[in-house]
């Protein structure tokens, strides 16, 4: 087997794909305490050092709504020199192949539903997610770039609302699912009602982080084309359906409020997955109650020592 690298291994997309990756596989992992990818020496020595034929690159700067709103400046930077340095650092020193993660959130606001791989950027983003977007949206011209010129077989996924096992369950910038898991727990435990934030009706694709690592795996051996590829089973979930099943499995009997002067975001971004299907029509993802069930029960398993 080629000599396979994963940045950001001990992430919610990274940690997947340790789990999932089989033993015949040679998988060498860094996480961010062992090499500042936001340094571009760091990571070429890294890269030099380990040697790998192919890159999973996994690790991000990423927030939820609050964390998007909170820290545009910040987001920006951190995911601009943290692609810009491993997909350049894997050029010079001759990685075969890179699989990038780009997000249904860093698509255009006013776009075409469903969203297709193709419309990344045909409109500016929502602006609630202005400064990660614009960072993100450059590993997609990254890619082709040196795709063109280079020649490198360098490629992209776009998930849509991941969760699983070590997500960051931060209350204020955590995504929705993990936040509410926390805050669950936390309302059952002090015997308190559950504030959640908006209306309850926007619509998110959920997909379970374990999902993504197998499609991962399957896309690193065959995908060679320079379009991105929608990792989505493109079916929507309001988020007051996610609470009532996040409560349900978390046997929360309290009062769950909608507080309407918190932002609703986005009101729904679909995406189309006919892509997916071509490529891989008998893949069978988790159900997201199914999903839902073994990221409570690790949450509550793990608490305290989860990152928040
Ligand atoms: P997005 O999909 O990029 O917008 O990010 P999120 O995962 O943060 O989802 C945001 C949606 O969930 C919005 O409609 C929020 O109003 C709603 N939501 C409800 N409660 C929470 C919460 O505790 N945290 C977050 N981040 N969003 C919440």
């Amino acid at each position: 087997m080629p000599k396979d690298l994963l940045t950001g291994s001990e992430g919610l997309v990274g940690s997947a794909i340790k789990r999932h990756s089989s033993k015949e596989r040679d998988l060498v992992c860094v996480t961010k305490k062992q090499v500042d990818l936001t340094d571009f020496s760091a990571t070429v020595k890294m890269m030099e050092d380990l040697r790998p034929e192919r890159v999973f690159h996994a690790a991000a700067a990423v927030g939820g709504l609050g964390g998007n709103m909170r820290h545009p400046g910040e987001l920006f930077r951190k995911n601009i020199l943290i692609n810009f340095n491993v997909l350049e650092a894997a050029r010079v020193t001759g990685v075969k192949r890179v699989l990038s993660y780009l997000s249904t959130c860093i698509f255009p606001d006013k776009v075409e539903y469903p969203m297709k791989e193709t419309s990344l950027h045909e409109g500016p983003p929502h602006p609630s997610n202005f400064g990660y977007a614009h960072a993100k949206r450059m590993i997609d011209i990254q890619s082709r770039a040196y795709r063109m010129e280079y020649g490198c077989d360098f490629i992209t996924a776009v998930g849509t609302n991941l969760f699983g096992l070590n997500d960051n369950f931060n209350l204020l910038d955590g995504h929705a699912l993990p936040s509410l898991i926390h805050k669950t727990y936390l309302a059952k435990r002090d015997g308190k009602d559950l504030t959640v934030w908006g209306s309850g009706k926007p619509l998110r694709e959920f997909v379970f982080a374990d999902d993504i690592a197998r499609l991962s795996l399957w896309a690193m051996d065959e995908y060679h084309e320079e379009t991105p590829l929608m990792f989505s089973h493109g079916e929507e979930t309001s988020i007051r359906e996610l609470v009532e099943l996040i409560a349900k499995k978390m046997n929360f009997q309290g009062k769950i409020i909608f507080d309407d002067s918190k932002a609703d975001g986005q009101y729904r971004k679909p995406s189309d997955v006919s892509k997916l299907k071509k490529f891989q029509p008998d893949f069978k993802f988790t159900s997201l109650e199914k999903a839902i069930e073994q990221t409570t029960k690790w949450f509550t398993a793990s608490y305290p020592n989860i990152r928040m």
